[in-house]
């Protein structure tokens, strides 16, 4: 499993760092995959209003 962020898709709304610090990070302006394995990811991958996080 591999959690990435489209950087092409995310608006940079902090959203995901919000809900999910363990496992996301905000850099220059896009959010960043800091630990695809915390248990929040998957309320950020639902919550992300541009569906830019994506698991497969
Ligand atoms: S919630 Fe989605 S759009 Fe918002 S910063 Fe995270 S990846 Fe980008």
């Amino acid at each position: 499993m591999a959690v990435k962020v489209d950087q092409e898709k995310c608006i940079g709304c902090g959203m995901c760092e919000n809900l999910c610090p363990e496992g996301f990070e905000m850099k220059e302006g896009t959010a960043q995959v800091k630990n695809e394995t915390a248990d929040c990811v998957e309320e950020a991958i639902s919550s992300c209003p541009a569906g830019a996080i994506t698991k497969e």
